[in-house]
């Protein structure tokens, strides 16, 4: 098999891996069908930067083969399915040459792993050195650290990659063991997340890459373990607060065949989105777990967005003085983020606002504050029951 035949295996394959980088297609066409740009085209996808920019991302494993047995996995060990392996030089002469033909601008690398955590580790990083050094690749590289990976090999990552993560599945050690049972929680997977951490508190910025510290990310299998929102959510809070993570990105169960959770019911995808949109009000917005609306079940409504439940419970009857408010108040008001709160902030140094009319020229969602907002003491048309 040629080298674009193990990438058209591999990338097509980690489709199914659920993970971070958004906007990643399930779609992988076969080789034969295109020209050659047009194939080279095929195994990337957009994907969004921590910085906002846009670029056309290739997600692809190293190596497909493992000998883990995780309940949820496609790749789990046994389990019957075409297997496919790069060297680390072999992968980066590869993508060296889809980068330098402008087909793919970054590339996010992951492992099944053979031989232990370490032994796939290095690999990893020998394949991110061949491409920083050999290649004098400057572009985009988002690295898995592997469970049991040590902690020099944390910092090699660090050093190399703009973006490291470490999948932990489950939010702690009871649930992780329905998922996968070989895989330990605190020691493989919570403790590389503390080194990072660790890592850039002690180690100055000029000895990473491009000088600046990597962003962290994990990601959870939602409902995978039967586990509950406020689980995910206070481990997700426990990391924003101690490892400073970026992001904790959340992946909907959905059963695959051939696996000992193949019978398992997916979970509705608005789950996913719930917690996306509670882990944001977490991370960005001031709120506290307590703040949330969590069902007696402690799980988030899936029929209501939960700033909006929150606003409900807390702001109907006491709205907000929009000409008055702090932004850390601001930015509580459901249709109100974070640019939203400066623009309302900025606007007001040039005079008040009068009505929900001044929102909107904001670019501000009116509709969804009007409930929950006073101008100058004056109600809006929607709490007073009038067209508007
Ligand atoms: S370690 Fe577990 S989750 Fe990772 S590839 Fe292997 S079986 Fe899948």
């Amino acid at each position: 098999m040629d080298s674009i035949g193990t990438l058209q295996i591999l990338s097509t394959q980690m489709t199914f891996e659920p993970d971070g980088e958004p906007h990643v297609s399930r779609f992988a066409p076969t080789p034969d069908c295109f020209s050659p740009k047009e194939r080279d085209q095929a195994f990337v996808h957009p994907a969004q930067l921590p910085n906002g920019q846009k670029i056309m991302l290739l997600k692809t494993l190293l190596s497909s083969a493992c000998e883990r047995d995780c309940f949820y996995c496609p790749f789990r060990a046994g389990r019957d399915f075409r297997r496919a392996t790069f060297k680390p030089d072999e992968f980066a002469g590869l993508f060296s040459k889809l980068n330098q033909s402008g087909a793919a601008e970054g590339v996010f690398l992951s492992s099944g792993i053979a031989g232990g955590g370490i032994r796939t580790q290095d690999k990893l990083l020998a394949t991110a050195e061949i491409l920083r050094k050999k290649y004098q690749y400057r572009g985009y590289l988002h690295l898995k650290i592997m469970p049991g990976a040590e902690k020099d090999q944390v910092y090699r990552a660090m050093q190399l990659a703009d973006r490291v993560s470490v999948n932990l599945e489950a939010p702690n050690t009871e649930r992780l063991a329905r998922l996968a049972p070989h895989k330990i929680f605190m020691e493989e997977l919570l403790r590389p997340l503390k080194w990072v951490e660790e890592i850039r508190r002690s180690v100055p910025a000029y000895k990473f890459w491009n000088g600046r510290y990597p962003s962290t990310v994990t990601q959870f299998v939602a409902g995978g373990s039967d586990e509950s929102d406020m689980e995910l959510l206070t481990t997700t809070n426990w990391l924003n607060k101690n490892v400073r993570l970026k992001r904790a990105y959340f992946s909907a169960f959905h059963p695959i065949r051939d696996t000992p959770l193949e019978n398992k019911p997916a979970i509705d995808p608005m789950r996913e989105h719930r917690l996306y949109q509670a882990s944001f009000l977490l991370r960005d917005y001031g709120f506290d777990l307590e703040d949330l609306p969590f069902t007696s079940a402690s799980n988030l409504p899936l029929n209501a967005d939960p700033k909006q439940a929150w606003a409900q419970m807390y702001l109907i009857e006491k709205p907000i003085e929009i000409n008055i408010a702090d932004k850390r108040e601001l930015i509580r008001i459901p249709g109100i983020g974070l640019k939203g709160a400066d623009a309302i902030l900025n606007a007001r140094r040039l005079g008040k606002l009068r009505d929900l009319s001044a929102l909107k020229k904001l670019g501000i969602i009116a509709e969804r504050a009007a409930p929950y907002v006073l101008f100058d003491g004056r109600k809006t048309p929607q709490q007073l029951g009038l067209p508007w």
